[in-house]
């Protein structure tokens, strides 16, 4: 079964064709066009903006995907596209394409959950994963820790209270005048650090439920940025300025990863998935693997292109859904709710 899989819930326009076989999907095309270079100024996504260049983009990024997977739309056995969560505009652009192309060609169509996508992904490397897994997953918008008995259900069972992880690497980039997004450039100084700085204090919960916080840590920076001014215009070279880099990446990655095993032990977990943007992060991918390998779970971390918002994640998850009736009559939803 071939699926093109199209997502467009933020600031990336991406499509993918994906083989569906018996041995699990397989990635024939990947295209995205990313706007860093639009939002970069801004330190952050402006959804406006977001909106209108996804407009701008669909058209080509849907047709370099077929035409790297050398297929045509008539080709195709389903269309799949992200109906939500995300920011309302950027949705539009691939959902009413996907409408268009689907009523068109006459295409089975089916409207895909984003955070199921982003399990989906770690099909491509682990198509025979074992359940129940743990499935973490953290980007900009989420830090969200569910529990799958399969590939198509997820059950919520910690968030963050606060920030998302990605946010804090996004602000602390900000900051430190380091430029956006913020993970990938954080991790780069994190790994050239000759040391780390003075290690960050965990949260600490009074009403002793589990979860995450990370906006202390946005306050953290904060306070080493005042009292040291010159961090924020050292740069990336900088070796105090990456020894704060990698003293945040370290707090996150471990903090992250702190509750999992007994929550594996208790849900009696089999594996783990990691997935989402900040599932790129060097120190977080190598911790995950020494605690995986600990607790006896089988990690599934899909590969970096494949953790951020992709085409290729929707269509995976698409293939395992059942395509619905008229697409016409659909509709995206900002605030999809798991199940829904
Ligand atoms: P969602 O709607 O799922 O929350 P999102 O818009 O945040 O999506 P993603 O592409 O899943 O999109 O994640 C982007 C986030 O991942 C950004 O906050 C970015 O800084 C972070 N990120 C990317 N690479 C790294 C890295 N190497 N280390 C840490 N964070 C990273
Ligand atoms: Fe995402």
């Amino acid at each position: 079964m071939l699926i093109l899989g199209l997502e467009s819930s933020c600031d990336d326009c991406s499509a993918a064709v994906v083989e569906e076989t018996a041995a699990g999907p397989v990635l024939r095309s990947l295209v995205r066009e990313s706007q860093d270079a639009i939002h970069g100024p801004f330190g952050g996504v402006v959804p406006e903006l977001a909106a209108r260049e996804h407009l701008l983009q669909v058209r080509a990024v849907m047709a370099a995907a077929l035409a790297q997977a050398g297929v045509g739309l008539t080709g195709l056995d389903r269309i799949a596209v992200t109906r939500g969560p995300g920011l309302v505009g950027s949705l539009l652009a691939t959902f009413s394409a996907s409408k268009a192309a689907a009523w068109r060609h006459g295409l089975p169509w089916v409207g895909v959950h984003h955070l199921l996508g982003h399990l989906n992904a770690a099909r491509f490397a682990a198509p025979d994963l074992p359940f129940p897994a743990l499935v973490l997953l953290v980007s900009g918008g989420h830090t969200h820790l569910y529990l799958a008995k399969d590939w198509t259900s997820l059950q919520l069972l910690q968030k963050t209270r606060d920030d998302a992880a990605g946010e804090a690497f996004d602000k602390t980039a900000r900051m430190l005048n380091l430029g956006y997004p913020g993970g990938p450039v954080v991790d780069a100084c994190a790994q050239a650090a000759p040391r780390t700085a003075e290690p960050f204090t965990p949260p600490k919960f009074r009403d002793g439920k589990a979860s995450w916080s990370f906006s202390g840590l946005k306050t953290g920076v904060k306070l080493r940025v005042e009292r040291n001014p010159r961090l924020a215009e050292a740069g990336a070279a900088d070796p105090e300025v990456q020894g704060l880099c990698r003293s945040l990446q370290e707090a996150i990655s471990t903090w992250l990863l702190k509750p999992l095993p007994a929550l594996a032990q208790e849900h009696s977990a089999r594996s783990l998935v990691i997935s989402g943007g900040v599932a790129c992060n060097s120190r977080l991918r190598s911790e995950a693997a020494r605690l995986a390998a600990r607790a006896g779970l089988r990690l599934a971390i899909p590969e970096p292109r494949l953790c951020t918002d992709n085409g290729a994640m929707i269509a995976a998850a698409g293939a395992l859904l059942t395509p619905e009736g008229d697409p016409w009559i659909q509709n995206a939803d900002a605030d999809l709710k798991l199940g829904a």
